[in-house]
């Protein structure tokens, strides 16, 4: 599992660093999401797939 963030589209929300705070951070200076794990753990693949979903911009994708 593999998190790919669009730092382009990302308008820092951050409903995913809520949802998968072990997984995501904000960086409040550039403005976007930060990826903390690119390759979480397997048991967190519910959180993230709900980060992924809770995007409003769909600036989130998951690749197995
Ligand atoms: S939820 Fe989407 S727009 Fe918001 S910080 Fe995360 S990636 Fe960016």
């Amino acid at each position: 599992m593999r998190v790919i963030l669009d730092t382009q589209n990302c308008q820092a929300y951050g409903n995913c660093m809520l949802t998968a705070p072990d997984v995501f951070d904000l960086d409040e200076e550039a403005g976007t999401a930060i990826i903390l794990r690119e390759r979480p753990p397997a048991e967190l693949r519910a959180a993230v797939e709900e980060a992924v979903r809770s995007c409003p911009v769909q600036a989130l994708t998951l690749e197995d």
